[in-house]
């Protein structure tokens, strides 16, 4: 039974990288008819914030992604935590640590002179009892330190980059396992171990995250041992980097999943270009794809080792491609929001706001040019330069006047749009001047410019909300 699991921890909005982790491991679930479960790692309790887990699960959701049970909250198991470190007590797998930061520091520097790289020199791991009780009796404190042997020789066969081996002595010397307390106590305990109990508990089969946990893979394979507990198959994803191929981060301008949100990117989209930064599709299928699709299709022999260059283009391409195929009404949803805070409300004709995203849906790249490109069918546009220069041609101002007074004489409500184009046909006449002046002088009359949707539809809306005629007139005052 495959049970995977996405472990964030709190401390910040959902990460990209975080998402990306979210997709692979959900994907991989959905495959696999297995389980995907969440599990809150708020053991950070300066750092940890409700509405960081908040975020999360809301950003999951709006990505499309869902969960199978109840989230683990990981403070919540700390009994569990303790009990661990008691049994590699017990075994004399782990042992008090009562080196104060002092001499660590020391101990760092002289290795830094020396040239060695840094790393716990094991010091305290054969205290004998009288050494024990007299750094006790001074009141030292102590951490928790669990044993690695250097020589340890630590193999996985990893999902995505096969056979992989680590030696013991190039993990650090014994790692800490619980934080500094009084010497008769247990201390909080720490990332390493607790995550491997948890991930016991969770009866987790496959742990999929990011190659910056490959060196913690290794040592909490020494403690599934230590503790007789049967490991997971691992999996670790290549990073997301940056177009200069280094790690994607601040400075590239986006962090979490809410800034590509605001920046106007579909749920969809993102999940589509966050799955295709790592699995390459198999042959014949597309690379714009919904999530159920890919999962159809998900395996981790087509997850590439070498980090995954992030792709403004594609991204923007996939979009696009979203937003085009997009119903009118979903369109219409998303956008209405966009549009209130503009202050733009729609009009009582019901289908208009539907009308008008059918129009713009198929030339946006991003939600927020359906704001841009509504601009001037809610908002009486100035007349840019091409359009204040068109209404100057030569017969141009004629054949508006010709238009607005057929117009008047009778008023077009925008419905029958053969008679737009007999209206325009007419006005042509009139003026004796070709179709294509009176059409051109109208779109700068409707929109101040030349740039536009199609002329019919864009007409046919103001017409409806009674906009044609003032901004027709306002062209010969
Ligand atoms: N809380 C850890 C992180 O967000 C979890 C890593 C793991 O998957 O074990 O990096």
């Amino acid at each position: 039974m495959v049970r995977v699991r996405l472990a964030p921890s709190p401390t910040g909005k959902l990460h990209i990288g975080t998402a990306r982790t979210a997709l692979f491991n959900w994907l991989f679930a959905r495959r696999q008819q297995g389980s995907f479960l969440l599990r809150i790692e708020d053991t950070d309790k300066e750092r940890s914030k409700p509405e960081y887990t908040q975020n999360i699960l809301e950003g999951l959701r709006w990505l499309g992604i869902d969960w199978d049970e109840e989230p683990l909250i990981q403070s919540e198991q700390v009994n569990q935590h303790r009990s661990a470190i008691e049994t590699l007590l017990d075994k004399g797998l782990a042992y008090r640590c009562y080196a104060s930061e002092a001499e660590l520091d020391a101990m760092r520097e002289a290795q830094k002179t020396s040239n060695r790289a840094p790393r716990y020199d094991n010091r305290h791991r054969n205290l004998t009892p009288e050494q024990e009780t007299a750094f006790q009796t001074e009141g030292r404190e102590a951490v928790i330190r669990f044993r690695i042997d250097d020589n340890a020789d630590i193999r996985w066969t990893d999902m995505v980059r096969g056979a992989m081996s680590w030696r013991g002595a190039d993990l650090g010397g014994d790692m800490v396992v619980a934080r500094r307390a009084p010497a008769d106590q247990i201390g909080d305990p720490l990332y390493n171990l607790v995550v491997v109990v948890d991930d016991a508990a969770m009866a987790i089969s496959h742990v999929i995250r990011g190659e910056d946990h490959i060196a913690n893979t290794a040592k909490q394979l020494l403690l599934y041992e230590a503790l007789d507990l049967p490991a997971p198959t691992f999996a670790h994803t290549p990073l997301i980097l940056n177009a200069e191929g280094r790690k994607l981060s601040k400075r590239d301008g986006v962090t979490s999943i809410n800034d590509f949100r605001t920046m106007g990117y579909t749920a969809e989209a993102i999940a589509n270009y966050m799955t295709l930064l790592g699995w390459s599709v198999p042959e014949g299928m597309e690379e714009r794809f919904t999530l159920p699709e890919a999962a159809a299709m998900f395996s981790f022999d087509r997850v590439n080792k070498a980090g995954a260059r992030f792709d403004w283009d594609k991204l923007n391409w996939l979009n696009g491609q979203v937003l085009h195929a997009l119903p009118a009404q979903q369109l219409l949803n998303d956008l209405r929001p966009l549009w209130s805070e503009q202050g733009w409300t729609l009009p009582d004709d019901g289908g208009w706001g539907l009308d008008l995203c059918e129009l713009l849906g198929p030339s946006l790249t991003l939600l927020k040019d359906g704001v841009d490109q509504a601009k001037p069918f809610f908002e009486r546009p100035d007349l840019e330069e091409d359009g204040s220069s068109q209404l100057e041609a030569d017969g141009a101002r004629t054949a508006v006047a010709q238009l607005l007074q057929t117009l008047k004489a009778e008023p077009w409500d925008g419905s029958d749009t053969n008679r737009a184009k007999q209206l325009l046909g007419d006005a042509a006449k009139g003026a004796g001047v070709k179709k294509g002046i009176v059409m051109k002088s109208l779109r700068a009359a409707l929109l101040g410019r030349l740039q536009g949707p199609d002329l019919i539809t864009t007409w046919s809306l103001l017409a409806r909300i009674g906009e044609d005629l003032p901004r027709l007139q306002r062209c010969l005052a």
